[in-house]
C-alpha cells in the first residue's frame, strides 16, 4: 500500500522511512513534493490535519503528515508548534537551540523539565481524518552534545537513562533515536489506523 507523506523536512522522512521499513516494511511511503499550506494552526493537531489535507488532495493517496516539536515544563510548553521558528523566521535550528538554552540559563535541573511532541494526521481520499499524538519525556542539557540527529536533539536528555550515561538524542545512534522518539511512538499508535486502510 501506498501513503505519502506530507514534510519537505528531509530529517522527517528519513526517519519516518526507517521506523516505517522497522514495523511496516509493506507501507510504501512517497515523500509529498507538491505545493506546501500555510502552516496557520495554533496546535500540533490542527497543523498536522492542514498538511495531510493538502496533500491528500493534491495526490489522491493516504495521507501522513507529522506537525513536531518540543515543549519546556517552565516556558509554559514553548516553544512548541513555534519549535522551527523560535529564534526567527529563518527556520535556524542552530539559533533556535542557542535562544533557548538562553533563556533557560538560570534555570536548575530539576525545572529543565520538556517533552517532544510527534502528532500525526492521517487522512485518506474517503475523507476520514484521525490525528495520534507521542510523546517523549525528558529534560533540557545546559550546553549542546552530539551531532546526530537534528533541531534540537543536542540537548535533549531523555528520561529512563542510567543517571552515570546520560547521553543527548544528538548523542544517541539513529536506531537508538528511532525506537524511542516521539515519532515512533506517534507511529506505534498509528498502526492499527494504517492496518484498517
Ligand atoms: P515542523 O516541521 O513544523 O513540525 O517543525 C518541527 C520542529 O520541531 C523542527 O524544526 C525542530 O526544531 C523540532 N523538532 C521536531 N522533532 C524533532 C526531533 O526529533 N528532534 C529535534 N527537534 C525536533
Amino acid at each position: 500500500m501506498k501513503v505519502v507523506l506530507a514534510t519537505h523536512n528531509a530529517h522527517k522522512v528519513a526517519e519516518f522511512q526507517q521506523i516505517v521499513a522497522q514495523t511496516r516494511p509493506d507501507l510504501e511511503v512517497v515523500a509529498y513534493d507538491g505545493p506546501e499550506p500555510v502552516e496557520d494552526g495554533v496546535t500540533f493537531a490542527q497543523n498536522a490535519l492542514i498538511k495531510a489535507r493538502a496533500a491528500c488532495a493534491h495526490t489522491g493517496l493516504p495521507a501522513l503528515a507529522d506537525d513536531s516539536g518540543i515543549c519546556v515544563d517552565v516556558l509554559g510548553g514553548s516553544p512548541g508548534v513555534f519549535s522551527a521558528y523560535w529564534a526567527g523566521q529563518k527556520k535556524d535550528a542552530a539559533a533556535n537551540l542557542e535562544l533557548l538554552l538562553d533563556q533557560l540559563r538560570d534555570i536548575a535541573d530539576p525545572h529543565r523539565t520538556a517533552h517532544f511532541n510527534s502528532t500525526i494526521a492521517l487522512v485518506t481520499p474517503d475523507g476520514h481524518e484521525h490525528v495520534v499524538t507521542g510523546i517523549w519525556p525528558g529534560r533540557l542539557a545546559t550546553s549542546p552534545a552530539g551531532d546526530g540527529g537534528f533541531g534540537y536533539d543536542p540537548v535533549f536528555i531523555p528520561d529512563g537513562q542510567p543517571a552515570e550515561a546520560e547521553r543527548t538524542v544528538g548523542e544517541l545512534t539513529d536506531e537508538e533515536k528511532q525506537v524511542q522518539s516521539h515519532r515512533a511512538r506517534a507511529f506505534a499508535e498509528l498502526m492499527p489506523l494504517l492496518a484498517g486502510l
